[in-house]
């Protein structure tokens, strides 16, 4: 028998995501944003979800690859662009639009050779300096673009630093208007923050590029939660109770022993460690749905198995479903974001860090 544990990617909510995110830019252009396996899901397990997308953005061209085999032939953006000249070569072979957010970006198109001219998005760095041309060299960049045989439509892009955040996208939005003003093209501003929380910024994008919204993870957790933004779960991982340990007043759990139980008390032994992308970090203490009734972990993860309390589950048993995060079988959620937060990060991480070992199914 295969060991009990298991991911299930949800269909219908990528769609009901990706209308979400629709209602709140309806005259934007959405950028379905699938980059690191489409945040751990499996590019190929969310394309149907997330078909009715404008087009899809990511970085890696052997992620690019996999869009195209999927029979997608709608854009695609590479966010980060070339970084060599022979992917100039792939986003020619495989119609790629691309990021340009640097001059040495540029001096690779002026030495590619290609009949077909290529559409860019020329990056402007409005404050959170990571990729992009400054508000002063905009103007610069987009001439010598505009000049190269190689370059088809330029569009505008930046990115926001805060807009999940108190603040916000104002001063970055103001840059970015000052400096493109009189540059023609089309604008794509707003991650999932921005969608959700800055109108104004949907409305200067003509394409907006939300990623985590999609996944049903709060950007701005714990301020608001996925439920706030009418957002679904699409990752559930869920493993089994493979042993039930009765402790007695005293009796410690796991490594370290740092649980101690203070009255006797039935603990469930569960199918799923660090190794299967669950936090080693997360206390006793951080919730989990065993037969879809809350309770909480006990003692330390450890790398294939982690414990619960069964107390508020007296019927649980060996082969008791556990959800670590996602839908249970009788429809409770518990989200990623609030066991990310009590690991000391976000959403992102623990999708992205779901283990190859995990079998994945879609639902
Ligand atoms: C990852 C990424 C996004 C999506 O961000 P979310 O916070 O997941 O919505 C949008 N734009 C760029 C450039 C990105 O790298």
């Amino acid at each position: 028998m295969p060991r009990p544990i298991q991911a299930t990617i949800h269909i219908q909510s990528l769609r009901h995501n990706l209308a979400q995110a629709r209602l709140r830019a309806p005259d934007a252009k959405v950028w379905a944003v699938v980059k690191a396996n489409a945040y751990g899901h499996g590019i190929e397990h969310v394309f149907d979800g997330l078909r009715g997308a404008d087009g899809f953005a990511l970085l890696d061209f052997a992620e690019a690859k996999r869009v195209r085999d999927l029979g997608w032939r709608g854009p695609i953006l590479m966010l980060e662009g070339a970084f060599e000249l022979r992917d100039l070569e792939l986003c020619s072979r495989l119609d790629l639009w691309h990021t340009v957010h640097s001059e040495a970006q540029i001096d690779m198109l002026a030495a590619h050779k290609t009949n077909v001219p290529q559409r860019v998005f020329l990056k402007m760095n409005s404050g959170m300096n990571r990729l992009g041309f400054a508000p002063s060299q905009m103007r610069a960049a987009w001439t010598r673009l505009n000049a190269l045989p190689q370059v088809d439509e330029i569009s505008l892009m930046t990115h926001f630093s805060d807009a999940d955040g108190p603040r916000g996208v104002a001063t970055q939005m103001a840059l970015f208007a000052q400096a493109t003003d009189d540059l023609p093209g089309e604008r794509s501003l707003a991650n999932s923050a921005a969608t959700l929380r800055h109108p104004d910024s949907v409305a200067a994008s003509d394409w907006v590029r939300p990623g985590i919204a999609i996944y049903g993870s709060a950007p701005d957790y714990p301020e608001h939660d996925a439920a706030h933004w009418g957002l679904q779960p699409t990752m559930t991982l869920a493993a089994k109770i493979i042993a039930v340990q009765a402790l007695s007043t005293g009796a410690t759990v796991g490594y370290g022993s740092n649980f101690v139980a203070d009255a006797p008390m039935r603990i469930g032994v569960v199918a799923c460690g660090y190794a299967d992308g669950y936090p080693r970090i997360c206390p006793s203490g951080t919730p989990v749905l065993v037969n879809g009734v809350r309770t909480r972990t006990v003692g330390r993860v450890s790398m294939d198995m982690l414990t619960v309390d069964l107390g508020p589950v007296p019927d649980a048993d060996v082969g008791s479903e556990v959800t670590l995060w996602g839908r249970a079988t009788n429809g409770a959620w518990l989200t990623i974001d609030e066991v990310a937060a009590l690991a000391g990060t976000v959403g992102y991480e623990l999708m992205c860090a779901l283990a190859a070992r995990v079998p994945v199914v879609v639902a």
